[in-house]
């Protein structure tokens, strides 16, 4: 037997359910046709031309991606602006893609889960939909937690409130999510560490002593990928399907 599209969706859905989506989300398969056979699946954050080729290139069938595509509907499907020509690209080269969004960001695969391993965190803990948090294993002072999230995460990070403040417990909101900050407080965090980090939201928490760290948007959410890559070989392996699960080694921004 062959492993699909469909049963590739189905083993997200396991771990992710559709239905803890966002009302303005889209995931599950979103190009291609839930019965295409698949042998190779490669996963990324996002479904980029470069992901697109490097796909081509190892002959995969299947892309896995956390940022959909197609977010916004559409009314013209042309190669001239980018969305358009990555779509056609996929289909051109009979490649289906599958997204898993905000229906991972809830979960032990999420890249805020990712991230409290990677810096070694302990008692980690999902409080609410989006916020997981943990004990660093002694307290550090927000200057020096800096630098260890740069390491650990492998991408610049930066502090905003006062270097000398001392962390103990810290939350974790990978992406876009720098407005549950006072949440994070209330739950007895002394920082947050997200991927966006707006201005009016950087003052607020610093005045009241608490600290948000931008680990950047791709940096605090890549670390899904091997997770979540581990997760579908181990998955496909129990079955004893004969799929290999690729993770994308593209990186538009670099790392350090
Ligand atoms: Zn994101």
């Amino acid at each position: 037997m062959c492993a699909t599209v469909r049963m590739i969706e189905e083993m997200l859905f396991d771990i992710a359910p559709a239905e803890t989506a966002e009302s303005y989300d889209n995931v599950g398969a979103i190009v291609g046709r839930r019965d295409a056979k698949v042998t190779k699946i490669l996963l990324a954050l996002d479904c980029t031309l470069e992901v697109v080729r490097e796909a081509v290139e190892k002959e995969a069938e299947l892309i896995v991606t956390h940022h959909p595509l197609l977010f916004h509907a559409r009314k013209n499907l042309l190669e001239e602006d980018p969305e358009g020509q990555i779509l056609c690209e996929l289909v051109r080269h009979h490649i289906s893609l599958i997204a898993a969004h905000t229906n991972l960001d809830q979960t032990e695969w999420s890249g805020s889960a990712s991230c409290a391993k990677l810096l070694n965190l302990q008692n980690i803990r999902k409080e609410s939909a989006y916020l997981f948090l943990g004990e660093l294993p002694a307290p550090m002072a927000a200057a020096e937690l800096e630098k260890a999230i740069s390491g650990a995460i492998r991408f610049p990070t930066r502090r905003y409130g006062s270097e000398s403040a001392m962390v103990k417990t810290l939350a974790i909101a990978g992406g876009a999510d720098d407005g549950d900050w006072p949440e994070a407080q209330a739950l007895g965090a002394q920082a947050l560490l997200t991927g966006e980090v707006r201005h009016h939201n950087a003052l607020a928490a610093a005045m009241s002593g608490f600290v948000l760290f931008d680990g950047g948007h791709w940096g605090t959410e890549v670390p899904l990928v091997p997770v979540l890559a581990e997760y579908l070989q181990n998955r496909l392996n129990d079955v004893q399907y004969k799929v290999r699960v690729y993770p994308s080694l593209y990186a538009p921004f670099g790392s350090v």
